[in-house]
C-alpha cells in the first residue's frame, strides 16, 4: 500500500517525507521518518506527536511551549534543515572560563 502526502502542493509517498521538530526559536532539533516500513506510520501532526511524546501532559507541554512539527520531504531535509544547528537562544550554554 502506497500512503501518499501532499506537502507544499506537491504529491510524495509518505516513505520520502519526515517529521521535523522545530523549537519555539525556529531551530529544528530532531527529525523522525514517517514511514518506517514495518506497517507503523506517522502521517498526521498527532500521531507524530504522540510518538515524540508519549505522554499527553508532554504533548500538552510542548505545544504550549511552542514545540512545531512539520512533515517536509527527504529531499528538502537533506537540503535545507540542519538539527544540529543552533541560534544563541538554544545553542547550549559553556560556563565562562
Ligand atoms: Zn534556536
Amino acid at each position: 500500500m502506497k500512503l501518499m502526502v501532499e506537502i507544499d502542493g506537491q504529491t510524495v509517498e509518505l516513505r520520502d517525507a519526515v517529521w521535523v521538530a522545530y523549537r519555539p526559536c525556529g531551530c529544528a532539533c530532531s527529525v523522525m521518518d514517517a514511514d518506517w516500513g514495518d506497517g507503523e506510520v506517522f502521517a498526521t501532526e498527532d500521531q507524530a506527536r504522540r510518538e515524540w511524546y508519549p505522554l499527553k501532559k508532554d504533548r500538552d507541554r510542548s505545544i504550549k511551549q511552542g514545540y512545531r512539527l512539520e512533515l517536509v520531504t527527504f529531499r528538502h531535509y537533506r537540503q535545507h534543515i540542519d538539527i544540529l544547528a543552533s541560534c544563541d537562544v538554544c545553542k547550549p550554554k559553556v560556563a565562562a572560563a
